[in-house]
Formats: C-alpha cells, sequence, structure tokens
C-alpha cells in the first residue's frame, strides 16, 4: 500500500485511560442562540439586524420605573410590579435595563431569577443595611488626589472617566458616584470634563511609580471612539505608564456594540496596537457573574475581539442566589474560558447600600474557591478576593488575620498598602448563627465583637512570630 493510501485509513485512537465524559459534562459549550427576545412582547417583532444594533439597544433600554414596569406588564403579576416599584423606592441605584438583559431573565420565575436579582429589586425581599455600612465603603474618595483617580496601590490607579454606565446594577460599589441621584442618594459627579481629565494625565505624569491605570467609571463602553483614543494616547504617552485596562460591563449587557460600533472597537484596537508597538500591555476587564449572561451574541462579539488580539480578563462579584454554588460558578469558569475570557477574580460582595439580600458570608467564598479548584486549568481559576472595607485594598480571601463565623467579623492586614492597619469584613447578619444574630442586635455589642475580631487578630500574628 502507497503512503498516500496509508495516510487516508482510519486511524484507531489509542486506548483510553479514562471513560469520555458525558455530553452533559460539556453543557457550558451549549450557548443561548436564535431570536430568545421575540419571547417578550415588547420585543416579539424586532428581528435579528435591529436587535443585534447597539444603537437600538442603547435607544430601547429602559431607563425609568415606568417603562420598565409598562414592558413587563403581561409577563408578570401585578404583586410582582408593586414589589418591584417598593424596591426601586429604596434604590441607590437609578434604573438602565438593556433589551438585551431583559430578554435572557426567565420571566416565568423572575423571583428566583439569577439575572433579574442582579439588576431589579423587590421591595419584600429587602433586608436591612450591615450597621457597618458606609456608603463609599472602600473609601475610594480619601485616596483621590484628583476628582476621580483614586491612587491606593504604589504603582496603580484607577481613573474613573465618567459617571455611567450601559446598565446600572444593584450591587455597585460605585452607588456614591454612578448613574444619577436617587430617592436614597445623591451622587458625587463624575462627569465627562477636559480639564478633570487633563489634571489626572497631569498627576499620573509627576509620578514615576505608576506602572498600571484602570480606566473605569461609569463604564469604558460609555466613552466615545475619539474619547477612547485620546484617553488612550495621553496614557501611553507617559514613560512610565508600562499597563492599561479598560473596564466594561458592557460585554455581558450588551455585546451588539462589540458587533456594530465598528468605531469604537477600531479605536480600542488602535490603542492596543500602538501600546503593543511600545511594548504596553492594553486590556479589557469585563463583569460576567452568571453562566447565563454568555450566549451566541456574546461569543461572536468575543471571537471579534479574539480576531484582535486583545485580552479580556473578568471579574466576578459573588451574590447569593445569583452565583453562590459551586455548580453555577464552576459553569461559569468553563464557560468563560470557552469564550476566550480569563476568569481572574471573584470578589467578596462590598459593603453596599440597599443590597443586604445579595451578600454572602466569606464562609460561602473561602467553600467556593475549594469546590472550583481542579475542574480547570489553574490559570483560568479565579481568586477569590476581599476589597477590605476602609481602604485595605484587595486582599486574598484565605489570608485573613481571624474570623470569627459567629460574629462574621474577618480581619486582614494590608501591610504593603497600609502597614500595621488592621481591616475588617463583615457577614450579612441574616446568614449568621442565631448567637451572632443576638449580639448584633444590640448596638453596645458592635464594637465589642470588632474588638474581639482585632485582639484575636493581633494575638494570632504574635503567635506567628514567637
Ligand atoms: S456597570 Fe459597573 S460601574 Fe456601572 S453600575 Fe454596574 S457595577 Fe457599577
Amino acid at each position: 500500500m502507497t503512503d498516500a493510501k496509508l495516510a487516508t485509513l482510519p486511524v484507531a485512537p489509542p486506548p483510553a485511560l479514562k471513560p469520555a465524559v458525558e455530553p452533559s459534562a460539556l453543557a457550558h459549550r451549549e450557548l443561548l442562540g436564535g431570536e430568545f427576545w421575540r419571547r417578550i412582547p415588547a420585543y416579539a417583532n424586532v428581528g435579528t439586524d435591529e436587535f443585534l444594533d447597539h444603537k437600538w439597544q442603547a435607544k430601547h433600554s429602559i431607563t425609568n420605573i415606568q417603562k420598565l414596569l409598562a414592558t413587563l406588564s403581561g409577563l408578570v403579576s401585578e404583586g410582582f410590579i408593586t414589589d418591584a416599584q417598593r424596591g426601586f423606592e429604596r434604590a441607590p441605584m437609578s434604573v438602565r435595563v438593556s433589551p438585551y438583559l431583559l430578554s435572557l431573565i426567565d420571566w416565568q420565575n423572575p423571583n428566583e431569577d439569577p439575572l433579574r436579582l442582579q439588576f431589579i429589586p423587590l421591595g419584600s425581599r429587602l433586608l436591612p443595611d450591615h450597621p457597618r455600612l458606609d456608603l463609599d465603603s472602600l473609601h475610594e474618595r480619601v485616596d483621590m488626589p484628583v476628582p476621580g483617580l483614586t491612587h491606593r496601590y504604589v504603582d496603580k490607579a484607577l481613573f474613573l472617566a465618567l459617571d455611567t454606565c450601559p446598565v446600572y446594577c444593584r450591587f455597585c460599589t460605585r452607588s456614591y458616584a454612578v448613574g444619577i441621584d436617587t430617592e436614597e442618594v445623591e451622587k458625587f459627579q463624575l462627569k465627562v470634563n477636559a480639564e478633570r481629565w487633563e489634571k489626572t494625565f497631569a498627576y499620573i505624569r509627576s509620578r514615576p511609580e505608576l506602572e498600571d491605570i484602570v480606566i473605569s467609571g461609569g463604564d469604558a463602553y460609555q466613552l466615545r471612539a475619539e474619547q477612547i483614543t485620546q484617553i488612550g494616547e495621553a496614557l501611553l504617552s507617559i514613560d512610565h505608564v508600562r499597563r492599561m485596562r479598560y473596564a466594561t460591563k458592557g460585554l455581558a449587557v450588551m455585546p451588539q456594540k462589540v458587533l456594530t460600533d465598528d468605531a469604537w472597537l477600531d479605536a480600542l484596537t488602535g490603542v492596543v496596537e500602538k501600546g503593543r508597538k511600545l511594548h504596553k500591555e492594553v486590556v479589557i476587564h469585563t463583569h460576567f457573574n452568571h453562566p447565563r449572561e454568555i450566549t451566541e451574541i456574546t461569543k461572536a462579539a468575543l471571537d471579534r475581539i479574539c480576531e484582535r488580539g486583545i485580552t479580556v480578563r473578568n471579574q466576578t462579584v459573588l451574590q447569593r442566589r445569583v452565583n453562590d454554588s459551586v455548580a453555577t460558578m464552576t459553569m461559569l469558569v468553563r464557560r468563560l474560558g470557552y469564550v476566550n475570557v480569563h476568569p481572574y477574580y471573584i470578589y467578596m460582595h462590598d459593603l453596599v447600600k440597599g443590597v443586604e439580600d445579595l451578600r454572602t458570608t466569606l464562609e460561602t467564598g473561602l467553600d467556593l474557591e475549594k469546590g472550583i479548584r481542579g475542574s480547570t486549568a489553574g490559570f483560568n481559576t479565579p481568586t477569590v478576593v476581599v476589597d477590605a472595607p476602609g481602604g485595605g485594598g484587595k486582599r486574598d480571601a484565605h489570608s485573613y488575620e481571624h474570623y470569627d463565623r459567629t460574629t462574621g467579623v474577618s480581619a486582614y492586614t494590608a501591610p504593603a498598602v497600609h502597614p500595621g492597619e488592621l481591616y475588617y469584613y463583615f457577614d450579612p447578619i441574616d446568614l449568621l448563627p442565631a448567637a451572632g444574630q443576638a449580639r448584633w442586635a444590640d448596638p453596645a455589642e458592635h464594637p465589642r465583637m470588632v474588638e474581639e475580631a482585632r485582639q484575636a487578630a493581633l494575638a494570632g500574628r504574635r503567635g506567628l512570630r514567637e
């Protein structure tokens, strides 16, 4: 037999060391496709071209409660609508939901839907805020040398270029600034402003230690193409800036922009390519929280980004009933990997006003990390972090100095940021054992519990040194 004929014969696979996985184990590759949005009566006559047009998505995004409730009318019960109205009355965030996002919610079961939970509050589910909550819990404003520029870590700064987003999320850490005022919160304004931006660039220029700049907001999706270029070129022209990240939730809530806003994607690609020529890294950081947020439309958008050689990393917020099970988080991690997004961080939910029902315990985060690790390659496995309230910055969740599961108080140090300081994270009270809940019911106990955590953390550190 000739070599050419041999090459066409089927080759038997080598003997299996382990059985092939069941198709159900590959469910992370099954993405929602087709014209799923037509299930919503308001979008029943919207064709594919229209639905994929980012301008149509932006124009039809719902920005007030009445419109939202009118779109849902007929889909949900009167009771649900009244409950949502009460929820928005007490919310720190204004309303903004894209038609794409609205179409992904299971309106047969809106009460438990993990996507609805993140964007539409229900008055009946809200819990009292934790007594230790503070509106700017990360103290971003304390570390701002210029309004909208947080310089906390030695080599990194966070530039809040503007204060609008393609959607408004209930859990937003920056509810002190993002979106318009609500009945609950008067916002710290961070509008696009040439003078503020120039001051920001001047500050970064004056600080040679700054190598890493996050461009966020608000959301980089809301920057016009020429603004993406302006910021990118200003920062790339500073010698000591080596790394830049454009932060956007847009990929998770309006992937259509990447498919149809060529000017925006070309501007971003231009900055990435210019950075590459200067040997500097420019990437996207995004924010998926649930595997159902990734559809065939998302994959098409991320394929386009991949073709342009742009790295995308993801930061997830751990939320109760949204993504707090090993099965859901593993599915999210594997699906992110499948669409070429690196699952970088899982954040313990910050102490944010009006969303105590979404927070969960540190113990849940620690257990999740154990459950996920090993399900895929290490570089695609997220690190669980606590952004230490009070300005301690991100700490590996496992690195606590002390954690009392009864009071829910954990203590962290941040030697590279503020040596000698202790920072405390607090589990939601309703998830604590009865003894812990009883102590939080008595305000006199609050400082005692923190002091106990402080003493235990200091004793632990002394023990380590001895
Ligand atoms: S997109 Fe980001 S910044 Fe905007 S509301 Fe959501 S979490 Fe906050």
